[in-house]
């Protein structure tokens, strides 16, 4: 597959990396003719409101929109599961996100005293080493939205991966551990799967 990295600021870096080392062609998306180009689309960790404010800038925002609506999967961590999000909290003011998933995502959810942090969870009945860097999660989903992985905190649990048919969504950065499952996962899984 051809897999395109949304390149506008963030870790896209190591994103083109994971994909390239699982065996699939890695594109920087940076114009309109280059997302038309790509079979699937990763939005990377950074910063949502910065990626969102230059999507305008570079006349992505209704592009990127519309391949999600036609059934482009779409996999996002971290500010990329932000601008994933049919709703967010604590947001900036008026922060537009891409949308596509049923979800309502907490922005920097784990709050000061855990502003990175890493753990082990289960996903899918794996066992991963999940980093987290200023994460969301996720506060609340639809009926079509599944839960892939929670954490729990003194606040209860919280999820932080989750999929909507082509659409991946999660708090954490895989792409920082140099571990291709959840990436296989999408590539394999998700990209393969059914439109909800
Ligand atoms: N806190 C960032 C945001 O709101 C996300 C952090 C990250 O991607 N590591 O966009």
């Amino acid at each position: 597959m051809k897999i395109g990295v949304l390149a506008l600021q963030g870790d896209f870096r190591e994103h083109l990396v994971a994909a390239k080392s699982a065996g699939h062609a890695a594109l920087t998306v940076r114009r309109p003719e280059e997302l038309a180009e790509v079979d699937a689309l990763i939005l990377p960790g950074g910063e949502s409101t910065t990626i969102a404010h230059l999507a305008n800038t570079f006349n992505l925002m209704q592009p990127i929109r519309d391949r999600i609506k036609s059934g482009m999967p779409v996999y996002g961590s971290c500010a990329g599961m932000i601008l994933l999000a049919d709703r967010i909290i604590d947001g900036s003011d008026g922060q537009e996100t891409f949308g596509g998933i049923d979800m309502t995502v907490r922005r920097n959810a784990f709050g000061r005293q855990v502003d990175s942090f890493e753990s082990d969870l289960d996903f899918q009945g794996v066992n991963l080493h999940a980093v987290f860097i200023r994460a969301p999660w996720v506060e609340e989903v639809g009926a079509t939205v599944e839960v892939l992985a929670s954490v729990k905190t003194a606040r209860g649990s919280h999820a932080v991966a989750v999929r909507q048919g082509r659409l991946l969504a999660t708090s954490f950065h895989p792409e920082l551990t140099g571990d291709l499952r959840v990436h296989r996962y999408f590539f394999d899984q998700v990209c393969t799967g059914a439109i909800k």
